[in-house]
Order: C-alpha cells, then structure tokens, then sequence
C-alpha cells in the first residue's frame, strides 16, 4: 500500500504541475490579436486594410486599429474591363504584404471581404457581365491565399455613406465611451458627427437630421449598444471628384461642339491637356455625343469666376420643388446638422491648399480664389513634386468641394465651421472600410453590455 500510496501522490503531483503550467501559461500570454483585412475597390486606385483588435475585447469601441493600409499599384478594378485577370494580378503585392504581417497562425481565421464602390456601379451599368467578370478575377486571386475569404461585391451607394458614417462615430467614441471610472458608458450630451465622402466616382453624405427624414430611400437606422440612431444617407454618382472633373470638361466642349481647342476656365494659364473624344465618353456620367473620335485640346486660361459658374453648371439647383428640404439634382436632404468629418477626396485637395485647420468660409474662398489664378509656370516652379495631373487639377476640385458643400449640400458661412477636414483618426484612416468590418463581424453588438447597462442606469 505504501507504493502504491506514493505513486498516487507522484501521479496527482504531476497532474497537479500540468494544472499550474496551463494556468500560468493563460495569464501569462497575452490574449490573442485577431485582425480582418478590406479591400477598398474604389474607381481611381484600390487598397487594402487590415485591421486589428485584442482577441478578448471583441466589442469594445475604438479596439480595433489600422495594421497597415497598402495601395494597389495601378488604376481601379473597374479600369480592366477588357483584361479582368489583371485585376486580380494587381492585388497580389498588397497580399503578399498582409502575410507578412498576419502571424501565419491567425491567417486562416481573418475574415477578407472585398467592397466596391461608384467605379463598378459605373461599370455595371455599362457592362453587367464585364463587371461580374471583374469580380471574379479578384476573387480568384485572393483565394489562392490562406485566408477567410468572405466574397466581393459592389457596395451600394447607402451601405458606402452608412459605414463611413459608422467608422467615423466609432473612432470617435461618440456611440460609447471609456469613461474615468473604468467603464463604458454612452457619452450623454455628446452629438453623432456626420461623414462627408468624397470619391472618385461618387460622393456621400451622411449625418443624424435635427427631424424627421421624409423620404425612406435615404432613411437608415441602427441600433448600436443599446441606442437607436436614425441616419440620412445619399450617394450621388457621377458626383466623386473625377467623375465631376469629366462632367465638366464634356460641358465645356458642348459649347462648341464642332471646336477642337477648348478653353478651360480652371485649368491654369499655360497649361494644355489633350484627350480623345472616346476616352471623354467613355463613362455613363458624360452622355456621349454622336461625333467621330477626335483629340480635343482643353487651353487653361485661369478665370476664377468663370471656374466657378462653369462648375455651377453641373449642380441643378432648381429642380427642387417649392419648400421642399433639397440637396441638389431634385434629392431629399433636410438641413445639414451638427459636426462633420470630411475626408478623402475632400481631405487630399483642402490639405494641398492648407485649408484643414478650421479655416473660415471666406478665407476658403479667397484662398481657392487666389490659387486659381496662378499660371502653370508659377505653380511648377512652387510646387515641383506634385505630379502635372494633380497640380492642374487642383484650381477645378477646390472649386468643385467649394460648390458641393455650399449650393449642393447647404452648408453656409456659419454651418461652415462644423465641416473638419480629416484624413485620419487615432492612426486609422477614415473610409467605409472599418465600418464595414465592424459590422460584418458584428462588432458593435445592438444592445449594451451588462456591464455598460449598469453603469448608465
Ligand atoms: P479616393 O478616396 O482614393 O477614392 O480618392 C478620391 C479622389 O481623390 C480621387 O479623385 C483621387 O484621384 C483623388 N486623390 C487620391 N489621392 C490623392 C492625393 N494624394 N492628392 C490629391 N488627390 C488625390
């Protein structure tokens, strides 16, 4: 009995160890990092984000951080109509990338979605097939990694102004909040802010209206930890910078149809650009005309007041009915209503004329003024890095933000102030992306924790 009794105690020692060993190991280990990987397939450049957030802290706010945002070398996915598996080849470097920064364990557990914007709904509408085609090539090319590959698909213009608007509150904090007391509580008194996107292809606004929203097609609601939120969202197509760009230069040339040299009142003194009238026409935003393929040549003359109303021109300002709360084109939008993040498109333009800090409606106005009216010596002699398509642009898209925000969306000289040019938040960019994967993985629950209900009750 005596062996048998020390072995007994030699046997639960050693299982007693292995307890203590696997105890020490949990609390000792850190919790795990989970990451989620988006590509945004947007019209003029694609990019992936990944994401990351501590295993044990899933529905937290402002958990989930940016790893890394790689750009696509190359145009748009929707740019390969005639050469789909291109679009997938192109998507390889960024991938390769992720694998190197995922751990090779985590892989296979990280969801991967791809989302597509206003470049393939253009797409779509031109070509359904061609745009079915596309998605499949990019599809086949991020299988071939070891991920969760959860599909990819055309965003709707709503789900893009929806998500943004989403990742724009949730990096904010303005849903729920840490509060000094070590818990998360809902930061009473603190408003949503509103997402100003502005795209190549499109552009959205999104914000919480003081009323009611009248019209149900731009109504979205959710509930997050607990509170119900009622959103206006719209996206306009053909409304995202280059698009808007493009519309501008058909109505230009409309003017004389038959004439060869154009005069282009945004584009600096000195400055030509040729185009061909097929590469003009080439897009569901810019109505072709019945000519033959010709190269027209667009002479920047710099008039600033001409560039503003040859600009108006593309806003219809008067097709809302009598009383009725409008944005522009005959769209539903009550009056625009407290804070807002405007970022991308908006940001890279009010950056380069260092518009961001909080500028007031009229220094924005003499200062877009003032640029437009540089030659092209001047400003390739002021600003020898930027790139010539950028530099010659950027007189036409200040212009175009300037009209957007002010005729289209109603901001005015006061609400003016409100608009925050921003391209990032806490190291994480500002875009649909995050938002969508907060959703998707259902990371903002509906209703509060137990935790968070009893503090704030
Ligand atoms: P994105 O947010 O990438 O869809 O871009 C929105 C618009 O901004 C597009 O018209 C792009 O061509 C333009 N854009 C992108 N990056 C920059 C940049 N760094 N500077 C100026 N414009 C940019």
């Amino acid at each position: 009995t005596a062996v048998v009794g020390s072995l007994f105690v030699v046997v639960f020692s050693i299982i007693a160890l292995i307890l203590i060993a696997v105890e020490v190991k949990n609390v000792l280990l850190p919790p795990g990092t989970k990451y989620a990987m988006v590509f945004d397939a947007g019209s003029s450049h694609t990019a992936l984000y990944i994401y990351q957030w501590p295993a044990d802290k899933e529905n937290d706010t402002g958990i989930v951080s940016q790893v890394e945002a790689c750009t696509v070398a190359g145009p748009g996915i929707s740019s390969y109509i005639n050469n789909p598996s291109k679009a997938g080849a192109s998507l390889k470097v960024c991938l390769d990338k992720a694998m190197t920064l995922i751990p090779a364990n985590q892989q296979r557990e990280t969801p991967t979605y791809l989302g597509a914007t206003a470049g393939m709904r253009l797409l779509r509408e031109l070509n359904s097939t061609k745009a079915d085609q596309v998605l499949a090539e990019v599809s086949k090319a991020i299988q071939e990694y070891p991920v969760d590959f959860q599909g990819a698909r055309i965003l709707t213009g709503n789900e893009e102004g929806s998500f943004g608007w989403i990742t724009v509150n949730y990096l904010l904090e303005t849903l729920i909040k840490f509060s000094f007391s070590g818990k998360w509580v809902h930061p009473y008194g603190t408003e949503v802010l509103g997402a100003l996107d502005l795209g190549g292809a499109s552009t959205q606004i999104t914000f919480q209206p003081s009323g009611t929203i009248e019209d149900n097609s731009t109504k979205v609601f959710f509930r997050l930890y607990g509170t119900n939120y009622s959103i206006y969202t719209h996206s306009y197509l053909c409304y995202g910078r280059d698009q808007a760009l493009k519309m501008l230069l058909a109505s230009l040339s409309k003017v004389n149809i038959a004439a060869q040299q154009i005069s282009h009142p945004c584009y600096p003194k000195g400055y030509e650009m040729n185009i061909t009238t097929a590469a003009l026409y080439d897009s569901p935003c810019v109505p072709a005309t019945p000519t033959s393929n010709k190269t027209l040549t667009f002479r920047g003359t710099g008039v600033p007041a001409e560039c503003r109303s040859s600009i108006q021109k593309l806003f219809n300002l008067t097709e809302c009915g009598a009383g009725k709360m409008c944005g522009f084109n005959g769209v539903y939008q009550p009056l625009v209503h407290g804070q807002f993040f405007a970022f991308s498109g908006f940001y890279y333009t009010f950056n380069f004329l260092n518009l961001t800090s909080g500028q007031s409606f009229s220094t924005v106005n003499t200062t877009i003024w003032d640029f437009c009216t540089k030659d092209w010596k001047e400003l390739q002699a002021s600003y020898p890095q930027e790139k010539e398509v950028r530099l010659s642009n950027y007189c036409a898209s200040a212009f175009y933000i300037l009209t957007l925000l002010h005729e289209g969306y109603k901001f005015n000289e006061q609400t003016w102030s409100n608009i925050h040019f921003r391209q990032q938040a806490g190291n994480t960019d500002i875009g649909w992306t995050l938002g969508y994967v907060l959703n998707l993985s259902n990371m903002i629950p509906t209703e509060a924790r137990e935790q968070v209900t009893g503090h704030w009750h």
